[in-house]
């Protein structure tokens, strides 16, 4: 089953998605059909408050269950997606399947928390974006504030006036922003000011050897000061062992994420941990 395959089960890296045209084109030809064929699916990852390991929100994050190459993570074909421009229909089915899921689970009575949303930078330079995402929330019958937003800081580099425009009336509706893979495309510090976010991820990358290596221990303790000072949340990505999440605890860290924790799980064990509601490690 889909589930039994572990990560790396297949990467088309292995196989060189670079070098392979013909790959591409396999892949982009077979997009539409697949959303028809429901091949895609979402998976969720808890964010966990530090300070008492309590579940305060999860993360989406797709797959695509191919019919010949199995279960295929985001990096293998969301770039593709996003240069296909598939992407601005791909994402749209996204966020309806989020608001479905939390309807569903609310219908089940699963203690909800916000689940938060991947969303390219060309989504963000669609000018229905908005609207179609609160006609989209009104349909489930779900609240702004269930859903969170998170675009990466390399996407701001590629900013728009519609892109701008797309966060500050989703912010506005009651949609919370953050920002993802923090640290890794430096958009400047003034952007930080200027957009309506509410939350900043700090990239798995500094995160790994923060036990080690003073440069990355100094950029999180950093980060999480100039967020704190600017109001924002914190949360840390990647999390994979224990003395990681002694560390950030002491740097002050507000949330963390990461396969320590809990890996990314399909919907019936993300209802589960929803009801846990506490880990205890
Ligand atoms: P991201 O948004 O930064 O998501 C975090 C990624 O790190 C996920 O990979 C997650 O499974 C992985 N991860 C979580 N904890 C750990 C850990 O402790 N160690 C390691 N090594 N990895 C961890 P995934 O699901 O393969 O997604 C990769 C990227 O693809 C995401 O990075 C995001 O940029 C993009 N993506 C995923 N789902 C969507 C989506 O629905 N829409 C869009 N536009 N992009 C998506
Ligand atoms: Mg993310
Ligand atoms: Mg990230
Ligand atoms: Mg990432």
């Amino acid at each position: 089953s889909v589930k039994s395959r572990g990560r790396g089960f297949f990467s088309f890296y292995d196989v060189s998605l670079n070098a392979s045209s013909a790959l591409h084109t396999e892949l982009a030809a077979r997009f539409r059909p697949a959303l028809q064929e429901g091949e895609f699916r979402l998976h969720f990852q808890p964010k966990l408050l530090l300070e008492t390991l309590e579940v305060v929100g999860l993360e989406a994050l797709i797959r695509w269950d191919h019919p010949e190459h199995g279960l295929i993570f985001p990096g293998d074909f969301i770039p593709l997606a996003e240069e296909q421009d598939f992407i601005v229909r791909l994402g749209r089915w996204i966020i309806d399947a989020v608001c479905r899921q939390l309807a569903a689970w609310r219908l089940d009575g699963v203690p909800l928390v916000p689940v938060a949303i991947n969303v390219s930078a060309r989504q963000l330079r669609d000018d229905k974006l908005t609207g179609d995402f609160i006609a989209t929330l009104l349909e489930h019958g779900i609240e702004a504030a269930l859903i969170e937003i998170e675009i990466t800081e390399s996407s701001l580099i590629e900013d728009t006036p519609v892109a701008q425009r797309n966060l500050d009336e989703l912010a506005r509706a009651g949609i919370r922003l953050a920002l993802d893979d923090f640290g890794t495309g430096f958009s400047g510090l003034s952007r930080l000011k200027q957009l309506p976010i509410s939350t900043v991820k700090i990239d798995r990358s500094f995160i790994g050897d923060i036990r080690n290596d003073t440069n990355d221990a100094v950029i999180v303790a950093s980060t999480i000061s100039l967020a704190h000072n600017l109001g924002l949340t914190v949360v840390a990505e990647g999390v994979e062992t224990r003395d990681q999440l002694v560390h950030l605890k002491a740097a002050g860290c507000d949330q963390v994420q990461g396969f320590y924790l809990q890996r990314p799980v399909a919907a019936e064990q993300a209802a589960a941990i929803l009801h846990k509601k506490i880990y205890s490690f």
